[in-house]
């Protein structure tokens, strides 16, 4: 899994913004990104250990340890059920 910072995803999220990908939410912290480029489809997992973010994605970039963009598309549906989730409890 690699560690999500600011930095390291920075790149990837303006890749999210302009390519948009779409997002199907599986289960807990676990869903399918749909590549813009093509017919592939990634799984996105997620994990939070020591208040530390990690993300996992199938695809060739973060296989070498790179924040893709499927991660960052992942992630924020991800934030936004954990807000929804923090809102009706
Ligand atoms: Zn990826």
């Amino acid at each position: 899994m690699i560690r999500l910072t600011r930095e390291n995803t920075a790149k990837a999220v303006e890749r999210c913004k302009q390519l948009k990908p779409k997002v199907k939410f599986i289960k807990d912290r676990l869903f399918v990104v749909y590549s813009s480029n093509n017919d592939n489809v990634y799984h996105v997992s997620f994990d939070v250990k020591n208040g530390e973010k990690f993300g996992k994605c199938e695809c060739k970039a973060s296989e070498k340890g790179l924040v893709c963009y499927h991660i960052v598309a992942g992630a924020t549906v991800n934030i936004y059920r954990q807000g929804l989730k923090r809102q009706t409890a």
